[in-house]
């Protein structure tokens, strides 16, 4: 049983329906209902290739944007794109008819979709299932109940859920009529303004929308109440020059809305027969942009993890803590990069919103350090290596890892920067890419003996000379002489 019919839960319901499960999903709203969230980066395009549903969403008319325009740390505009030939493009979705999307293709797969009906809360039942009452009182008995509420969090609000103290935000948006664009091929880009007391967002839509969100510090909430929503809005607007530009002959239908744009996380992903997806878990930093595909990818990995503690319930704990540590993963790595992006907007040291958002960076993280070794870069081609050894502390074990539908254990490497266990890189099975260094020394000879290996056939010897360039970047590796290799 699914409750919530967001991208989260109508991806889950519909990989657990692929897996043969009869799936209920039981969503409080009826679909098209309208979310906030429109910006999908091009991220969220191998998602929905991996569902099936790229072509409905590409036919949904929904502009592409080709990068974002951004005042940060300097009141002029910068352009980023997300290819440098502008084709990687990203959906500036209406979230109403993307969602929908979603859920109908979770009913083509056999969910049943049961619309206008709260879940008002679940409650273990016995160690192997779980009672879920919702409507006005009907109950449901399921073998397992995925949370799927997002910030409503059905069950994760009962005693999982944990508030971040300091990114606590709200969203205030309004959808502006007749308002302009960036000229040319950055149309459609995501337009991001930071000012003195918070940070304009702004995406265009195709229904002709323009959303303008402000994204400001929760204190503000007296302030709100007092001078009244629409007011502080406008007044706050006001203080920013760039985003106000394209809403010179604009004007505003309807009043603006409020959100909950805080923090989140949960002390606990997976409890009993209970798992939580998406918005329910964690919730990221909305300026990513990645909310939706962070929801999806958590409800592909939340399928496979469900499906291994009912099938296989001797690997629960191994895949409960595959999902956990994922969970914990995405929360974390989201956090340091907002911190990281909020350390370079310097101009307002004493204004509180900023004070407290540039409090956070870890103390070791280094605001220009690159987080991942650059892909590019080769010390085969600046400095030719002939022969490698694996560093001698170098760990192989055993590591729960996802194969097809289940959750199994497999050798992976164990190093500090990698403690759940790295197995695959751009592809390549790195325990077997370094059983080949340990014998074989010489690169040719690694390269041909992993090609020769039935998953090296799905790798050209570039994809496995870059891994082996960047193992040995991050001092897995270390050259050895050819003299040194005989003498092992
Ligand atoms: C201001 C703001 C801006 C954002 N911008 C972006 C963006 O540009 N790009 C992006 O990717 N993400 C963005 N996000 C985040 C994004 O909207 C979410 O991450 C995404 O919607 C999460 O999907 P979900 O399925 O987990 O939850 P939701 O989309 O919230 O779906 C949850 C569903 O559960 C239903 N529900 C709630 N309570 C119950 C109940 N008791 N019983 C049954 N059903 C229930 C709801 O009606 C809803 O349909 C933004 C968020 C905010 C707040």
């Amino acid at each position: 049983m699914v409750a919530g019919g967001g991208p989260a839960g109508a991806t889950i319901a519909h990989q657990l329906a692929g897996f043969g499960y009869r799936v209920v999903l039981i969503e409080k709203r009826r679909f098209p209902r309208h979310q906030i969230g429109e910006s999908l980066t091009p991220s969220i395009l191998p998602l929905l290739d991996f569902l099936g549903v790229r072509t409905q969403v590409e036919q949904a008319g929904f502009l592409r944007m080709a990068g974002h325009s951004v005042c940060w740390g300097s009141s002029l505009p910068r352009t980023a794109h997300y290819s440098s030939d502008q084709h990687w493009r990203g959906f500036q979705s209406v979230r109403a008819d993307f969602d929908l999307i979603l859920l109908n293709h979770a009913r083509q797969a056999g969910v049943q979709v049961m619309e206008g009906q709260p879940v008002r809360d679940v409650r273990p039942d016995g160690e192997h299932g779980v009672t879920v009452r919702y409507g006005s009182g009907e109950r449901i008995r399921a073998t397992f109940c995925v949370d799927a509420t997002g910030h409503a969090g059905i069950y994760a609000r009962q005693h999982l859920r944990q508030r971040d103290s300091v990114f606590q935000t709200l969203a205030l948006t309004g959808y502006w009529q007749n308002a302009a664009n960036p000229p040319g091929v950055d149309f459609a880009n995501t337009l991001l303004e930071a000012y003195e007391d918070g940070m304009v967002w702004s995406v265009p839509l195709h229904t002709g929308e323009r959303n303008v969100t402000l994204l400001v510090d929760w204190r503000h909430s007296r302030t709100i109440k007092r001078a009244g929503l629409q007011r502080f809005y406008i007044d706050e607007l006001r203080k920013a020059i760039y985003v106000p530009g394209f809403l010179a002959d604009a004007h505003l239908p309807h009043p603006p809305q409020v959100f909950d744009a805080s923090l989140y996380t949960a002390r606990q992903f997976v409890a009993g027969r209970t798992l939580l997806v998406g918005d329910a878990g964690l919730f990221i930093d909305p300026l990513s942009s990645e909310g939706v595909r962070k929801a999806m990818a958590s409800a592909i990995t939340g399928a496979v993890v469900v499906n291994t503690i009912l099938q296989r319930p001797a690997m629960r704990s191994q895949a409960a803590e595959l999902y956990e540590a994922g969970q914990r993963d995405t929360y974390d790595s989201h956090y340091q990069q907002s911190a990281r992006y909020y350390a370079e907007e310097g101009r307002w040291p004493d204004r509180p919103f900023w004070q407290y958002r540039c409090l956070r960076l870890e103390p070791d993280a280094d605001p220009a350090a690159p987080q991942q070794p650059s892909a590019a870069f080769s010390p085969f081609d600046s400095q030719p290596v002939s022969h490698l050894m694996v560093m001698p502390d170098l760990r192989i074990q055993e590591k729960p890892v996802i194969e097809g539908s289940y959750v199994e254990l497999r050798p992976a490497v164990v190093t500090p920067r990698y403690p759940r266990g790295l197995r695959f890189l751009s592809g390549v099975n790195v325990p077997t890419l370094l059983r080949y260094v340990q014998t074989q020394c010489a690169v040719p000879d690694i390269l041909e003996a992993y090609q020769r290996h039935p998953d090296g056939r799905r790798n050209s010897p570039a994809q496995v000379r870059q891994v082996l360039a960047q193992l040995y970047q991050e001092g897995l590796l270390r050259p050895i002489s050819p003299d040194e290799s005989q003498s092992d």
